[in-house]
């Protein structure tokens, strides 16, 4: 994303993969939030590869779905944990709260 993120101020971020119905890893999204009502996000569709990204955007209360420009099907970005998930990837959550990073 060519807008850094602030991760002093940022409420919400997320990066990691996405599924298409087959559950097959083929999507990818970066999200990310200052004030959970405007979203900043770039998003890889999991059932075109069609990539996009979208500044300051709406997306109201969960579950969040991103609608491709491209097929029109949409991605749910649902609910991992918010917070801290930053961009350390998928299977940090065991970390101790004391851990530097
Ligand atoms: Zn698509």
């Amino acid at each position: 994303m060519e807008k850094d993120v602030d991760y002093d101020r940022v409420e919400y971020a997320t990066n990691r993969k996405v599924e298409n119905d087959e559950g097959e890893e083929t999507g990818h999204i970066k999200m990310f939030s200052y004030d959970y009502e405007n979203f900043f996000f770039e998003l890889t569709c999991p059932y075109c590869q069609h990539e996009f990204e979208r500044h300051d955007v709406e997306l109201g209360s969960r579950p969040w779905w991103i609608e491709c420009p491209e097929c029109t099907r949409s991605t749910n970005v649902y609910r991992i944990k918010d917070k801290a998930e930053r961009e350390q990837g998928p299977d940090d959550d065991e970390l101790p709260d004391d851990v530097d990073t």
